[in-house]
């Protein structure tokens, strides 16, 4: 990197000012002395977010913001997520959800997601928020994978857990937001549930060791895994929020990510809450006309995005911009994907802000590396380590390498957020310290001489497209559950907009031809049994799909194959 691409920022006056004299004394310890009640009856996430701020001055301060995608807009006080989420708690109890038992939220970003969300805290239970994308399938695989006992859903979505209800026994209650009809008889009325309750609630103070949350992220094998996380995660959440996204008491601030992507939980109800600052929640899809509106009419000063999100801002172009007053905002962040240096340019020319990409992943529970304001940024790096986070690039030995060259990106434990289990599969959690003293995160990354990560890829065949990470394995299962397909092998290709899409390569079952009619059957199929971000965007017909000799597929083969690259040494994969 040349000297001139390096972005200086101006001084910093508040937040990380120092970060080298921070990253040396940095003591977690002394983070965990912001929290009160760590030193006596027990904690929970959900005092220290809101109900600690109604004792103060914070009590009317806006806590949400919520806009859809009709322009209909609502407002909450902290006071008011207060006794909402006391009265939703209430609700919880009296259906008999305890201490540790799994409530799963299948919404989309609603005011009732996110007062769910904290009345499931308040009680000690562990929250599992799904994306609304999700179809029959991915649900059963949650639901079961967790036994989860109660669900809160719309009257629309319950159509696609209905698919598959009677294969979760363990499920005993499903609270419908919106319901106008006729209610089975597992099902309650969010809303004639909430009118029935009291307003006041005893906080279920728990351990901090103590489960909190539980998403559900892919890998390449198997079935997705559910890392769970712990009430100690708010030390990482309140001092990463504070200082990577710079979070200050006058900030409106938005993160754009949805709460069933780790992101959408831990920094866009979370983080912002237990720092007390007031947040913006849009209901609806992307559109760069409608995100700028959202920031000039709210007066949005901090953004935290993806850089899919960023290069479909960049696609609608400069004119659109200059038609909204942007004068509010003063941060912009991104993670999920590499963020292209094109990006991070544009940004200034248009914003006249530089754009701060950070790292981490849903088992770390927080951001791990980052860009911060008070450091100059080098486009295309992640930036640096958080104070208390050692991270270094490796061997498959465990042996650390030395600058420029390229390795496994790991961390040493002992972080607050770090993933406690992955839920019911100590072998899976072990996997990810199987290098001695290291937490391998499965990407490979090189450190340059002055400390900054350089992100290089997957070490494995996860796919990342738009920021969500899809494993293989799972869209091949579903697409052979297609009557016409016989095999599939399944890849990220990739993609300017979306970093990657996915590929499939499918071999058709006998009497069927390939055709447009049935590549797009195949591809409906994917989006309403899985997801509709899983579906293969492009699919193509092979006569036979490259295998090792035990019958797994090569994707390996397959996307050396596309991207025209030499397919290597077929001799040992076939050994694999
Ligand atoms: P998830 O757990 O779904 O948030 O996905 C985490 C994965 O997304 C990481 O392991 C990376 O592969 C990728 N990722 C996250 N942030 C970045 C970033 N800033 N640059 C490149 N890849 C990233």
């Amino acid at each position: 990197m040349e000297y001139k691409d390096i972005i200086y920022k101006t001084p910093v006056k508040e937040g990380l000012i120092n970060y080298e004299k921070t990253f040396e004394g940095f003591d977690w310890e002394e983070v965990k002395n912001h929290f009160k009640s760590f030193s006596n009856h027990g904690v929970n996430i959900a005092h220290e977010a809101i109900d600690r701020h109604t004792s103060t001055d914070h009590k009317d301060k806006v806590a949400l913001i919520w806009e859809d995608d009709d322009g209909v807009q609502k407002g909450y006080t902290f006071l008011s997520i207060k006794r909402q989420s006391d009265k939703c708690a209430n609700v919880l109890k009296s259906i008999g959800i305890e201490k540790g038992d799994r409530v799963f939220l299948f919404l989309p970003r609603v005011p009732e997601l996110y007062i769910s969300i904290i009345a499931i805290a308040k009680v000690g239970a562990v929250a599992g928020p799904m994306f609304s994308a999700f179809g029959p399938e991915a649900i059963m695989d949650r639901l079961l994978d967790s036994n989860a006992k109660a669900i809160i859903t719309t009257p629309e979505l319950n159509q696609r857990l209905n698919e598959v209800k009677d294969q979760l026994p363990m499920l005993k209650n499903v609270i419908l937001v919106g319901a106008k009809d006729i209610l089975n008889e597992d099902e309650l009325s969010y809303e004639s549930e909430m009118n029935k309750a009291s307003e006041v609630c005893k906080m279920r103070w728990v351990d901090p060791e103590d489960y909190l949350y539980i998403l559900y992220t892919s890998g390449t094998t198997g079935k997705p895994k559910g890392v769970t996380h712990v009430h100690n995660d708010m030390i990482s959440h309140y001092i990463t929020t504070k200082w990577v996204l710079d979070l200050q008491e006058e900030d409106v601030y938005w993160c754009t990510a949805d709460p069933g992507w780790v992101t959408g939980s831990v920094y866009g109800i979370w983080g912002p809450w237990l720092n007390g600052i007031s947040q913006v929640v849009y209901n609806g899809r992307f559109d760069a006309e409608k995100w700028y509106s959202i920031i000039e009419k709210h007066k949005v000063t901090v953004l935290y995005t993806a850089p899919t999100a960023l290069r479909m801002l960049m696609k609608a172009g400069d004119e659109v911009v200059k038609k909204y007053d942007l004068s509010s905002l003063r941060h912009i962040c991104s993670v999920g994907e590499p963020l292209n240096p094109e990006v991070i340019k544009w940004g200034i020319k248009v914003y006249g802000l530089a754009i701060h990409d950070n790292w981490w992943q849903t088992e770390t529970g927080s951001i791990m590396i980052a860009n911060y304001p008070c450091l100059p940024i080098k486009p295309g790096s992640m930036g640096k380590p958080f104070p208390g986070i050692c991270a270094s690039i490796i061997n498959s030995k465990g042996k650390e390498l030395s600058f420029g060259k390229h390795g496994l990106l790991a961390l040493k434990r002992g972080w607050p957020s770090m993933m406690r289990e992955i839920w019911g599969n100590r072998q899976k959690f072990d996997e990810y310290f199987r290098i001695s003293g290291w937490f391998a995160t499965g990407d490979t990354a090189y450190m340059d001489s002055d400390g900054y990560f350089w992100f290089v890829g997957r070490a494995d065949d996860v796919i990342n497209t738009a920021g969500h990470r899809v494993g293989p394995f799972e869209v091949e299962s579903a697409l052979v559950e297609h009557k016409a397909v016989a095999e599939a092998g399944v890849i990220g290709k990739p993609d300017t907009e979306r970093g990657e899409i996915i590929k499939a390569f499918i071999v058709l079952g006998q009497g069927y031809q390939p055709s447009e009619i049935l590549r797009k059957e195949i591809q409906d199929f994917i989006k309403k049994r899985l997801a509709a971000h899983a579906y293969p965007r492009e699919i193509e017909f092979l006569e036979s799909v490259p295998k090792t000799r035990s019958g797994k597929i090569m994707r390996r083969v397959l996307k050396a194959k596309e991207l025209g690259l030499p397919t290597g040494d077929l001799s040992t994969l076939e050994e694999d």
